[in-house]
């Protein structure tokens, strides 16, 4: 009992530092330094004879033998397209991946298509994208034009700033400032509409996160705003440049973007989504992607609406 209790501790204080038999410290994220995790270890079973009654994105998918996918690349932690290897990696890529598995289709023949936060909409609706995961909020406006499964995670909106800025702590210090966010997202309607940067201030509108990021280490924009996980990964990425400020003040719950009448498709992804929270493949996939930071999370409720 007492041995038990003694390798229990040890496990937990290598769990702590995640460093123990790996290259690489915590600050790293035990990753290399690239900040897209450790999801080596993370695969699954790909399952056979599937069917889906009823719903034309599968036959589409059966037809042409392979899964198109739309995701973020510029998003580490996320949704990162490595620029050396050209490997996706990160929590959405990863649920993506379990999807695709448990469709009956081998992740390693995904093929992902990035698509930026104002292009969504119309890749769903174009049949670009069989489906889209990434950082993609459920909301009832976006549910006129597509549908969603999930919610698979709950992400609130943040500040990320320069490491040396002492004058946003939170929302309401964005007045008169240059904020960054990102065309056809959440975060950046919810500053207009708040009217956060007023008065005196001005809203840079981007296509996509990464480049608000340069433009804030350039100094062009005081503030980038988005999701919270969003931004952690970037000031991983760059500890000594960046810093994320204040208390998340919204509610983003993501979803797995589909076609708006596939009803069918959308009730077989809810029940892939709540198998992995009840086995526990999605707290691994949280743990290796997400958790690598230390922060903890439980998979939400799925709202099959
Ligand atoms: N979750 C927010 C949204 O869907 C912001 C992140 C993003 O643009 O992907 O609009």
């Amino acid at each position: 009992m007492k041995i038990r209790t003694l390798t229990a501790g040890l496990l937990a204080a290598c769990l702590a530092l995640t460093a123990c038999g790996k290259e690489g410290g915590p600050s790293d994220g035990g990753d290399g330094g690239n900040g897209n995790g450790d999801t080596a270890a993370l695969s699954y079973e790909v399952a056979e004879d599937v069917t889906v009654e009823g719903s034309p994105t599968f036959d589409q998918m059966k037809k042409t033998g392979h899964v198109v996918v739309g995701v973020k690349d510029d998003q580490p932690n996320l949704g990162y397209k490595d620029p050396t290897s050209g490997e996706y990696s990160g929590f959405d890529v990863e649920i993506a991946r379990l999807i695709s598995a448990k469709l009956g289709f081998d992740p390693k023949k995904i093929e992902y298509k990035a698509v930026p936060s104002a292009g969504r909409e119309q890749a769903i609706i174009n049949g670009d994208v069989h489906y889209y995961v990434g950082t993609y909020t459920i909301n009832d406006k976006r549910k006129q034009q597509i549908s969603f499964a999930g919610p698979y995670f709950v992400a609130g909106q943040g500040l990320l700033v320069a490491k040396d800025n002492e004058d946003i702590k939170g929302k309401d210090d964005l007045k008169g400032k240059k904020v960054c966010s990102v065309s056809g997202s959440t975060p950046i309607q919810n500053v207009r509409d708040e009217g956060l940067h007023q008065p005196g201030g001005e809203i840079v509108e981007l296509q996509t996160y990464s480049q608000c990021v340069s433009e804030l280490l350039n100094g062009q924009v005081d503030v980038v705003t988005t999701d919270d996980a969003i931004l952690l990964g970037y000031a991983a990425q760059q500890p000594d440049e960046l810093k994320v400020v204040g208390e998340p003040f919204t509610e983003e719950p993501y979803g797995v973007g589909l076609p708006k009448e596939d009803d069918a498709l959308r009730d077989k992804v809810n029940d892939i989504l709540e198998e992995a929270m009840e086995d526990g493949t999605w707290q691994e996939i949280y743990d290796a992607t997400l958790g690598k930071s230390g922060t903890q999370a439980e998979m939400p409720e799925i709202d099959r609406y």
